[in-house]
C-alpha cells in the first residue's frame, strides 16, 4: 500500500461549516497521517490568467454530451476571479482536477504528498453507462475535490420532495412551505451536518489515493458511495464509522 506522508488540506472559507480544523484533528486521529491546513486553494497559490482561463474553459453547458473544451467569453473569465460565486456552475471535474494540479509546485506533487481541496464548484463527471453528466461530491485522485456545492446537490433528495417540487413550481407557488415539510431530510447550504459529512468524504479520498477503491457496500460505513440523501446521512451520521473491514485498513495506514 502507498503511504502519505504528509496531507495538505485547503479551506473553503465561505463555508465554515466544513470546520477545517475539526476535520484535520479528525483526520490525523483516524490514519495518523500528517495534515497540514491551509488556506483556500487559489489564495495559497494564486490565480493566474491562464488559470482563469482554464477554469472557464471546462465548464459543462450541455449534460448529455462528454466534455468538449469550452471557448469562454471575457465575462466568464472575468467571473472565474471571484472566490465563490452564489450561482451553481458546472465544471469537468476532471478537468478541474487538472488546473489544480497545475497549480501545485512540482516538488509538492510526489505520491506521497496528498492534496484535499474544498470548492463550491459544482464538479460533474461524464457517465457511459446513462450518456450524461452527474453531479459529484468528491472527485478521487490527487489532488482530490471535495464539493460542498455536490454534497449538497448530488446526493437526490426523496423522490416525494421532486414530485411536490414539480407540482407547486407548476402552480407558480413558492417552495418555502416545501422546504419546512422536509426539513432535516436532507443537507442545505448552510447547514451545520455540512462538518460531519465531510469525513466520510475525506477517508473516501484517502482511501483511494492508497487503495485504489474508495468506497464500500455497507450503509453503516463512511466509506458508503450514497446515491441518496437519505444514505448519506445515515451513512455519516447515524453510523459515523468504518465497518470492521475497513477499520482493519485504515489501522494499516
Ligand atoms: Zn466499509
Amino acid at each position: 500500500m502507498l503511504k502519505i506522508s504528509r496531507l495538505f488540506l485547503y479551506d473553503e472559507p465561505s463555508v465554515p461549516q466544513i470546520r477545517i480544523q475539526n476535520l484535520a484533528e479528525f483526520i490525523k486521529k483516524q490514519t495518523g497521517i500528517d495534515v497540514e491546513v491551509r488556506q483556500c486553494f487559489f489564495k495559497y497559490f494564486g490565480k493566474k490568467e491562464k488559470t482563469l482561463h482554464d477554469l472557464a474553459s471546462c465548464r459543462v453547458f450541455n449534460p448529455y454530451v462528454p466534455f468538449e473544451k469550452h471557448s469562454p467569453t471575457a465575462e466568464e473569465v472575468a467571473f472565474e476571479e471571484q472566490d465563490s460565486a452564489s450561482n451553481i456552475v458546472l465544471y469537468d471535474g476532471f478537468e478541474l482536477q487538472n488546473i489544480f494540479m497545475d497549480c501545485i509546485p512540482e516538488e509538492e506533487l510526489s505520491q506521497d504528498r496528498f492534496h484535499l481541496i474544498f470548492t463550491t464548484k459544482l464538479c460533474c463527471s461524464y457517465d457511459y453507462d446513462d450518456y450524461r453528466y452527474h453531479g459529484r461530491a468528491v472527485i478521487c485522485s490527487n489532488p482530490s475535490i471535495i464539493s460542498t456545492t455536490g454534497i449538497i446537490e448530488a446526493p437526490a433528495k426523496p423522490r416525494d420532495y421532486y414530485m411536490k417540487m414539480y407540482e407547486k413550481m407548476s402552480q407558480g407557488l413558492n417552495l418555502d412551505a416545501l422546504r419546512n415539510e422536509f426539513s432535516g431530510r436532507f443537507l442545505e447550504y448552510g447547514d451545520d451536518r455540512i462538518g460531519i459529512v465531510v469525513r466520510g468524504y475525506a477517508l473516501q479520498a484517502i482511501f483511494y489515493h492508497l487503495t485504489g477503491n474508495p468506497f464500500c457496500e455497507s450503509k453503516e460505513c463512511m466509506l458508503y458511495n450514497a446515491h441518496w440523501q437519505k444514505d448519506l446521512l445515515h451513512s455519516q451520521i447515524s453510523s459515523g464509522k468504518l465497518c470492521r473491514q475497513h477499520q482493519m485498513i485504515r489501522d494499516n495506514i
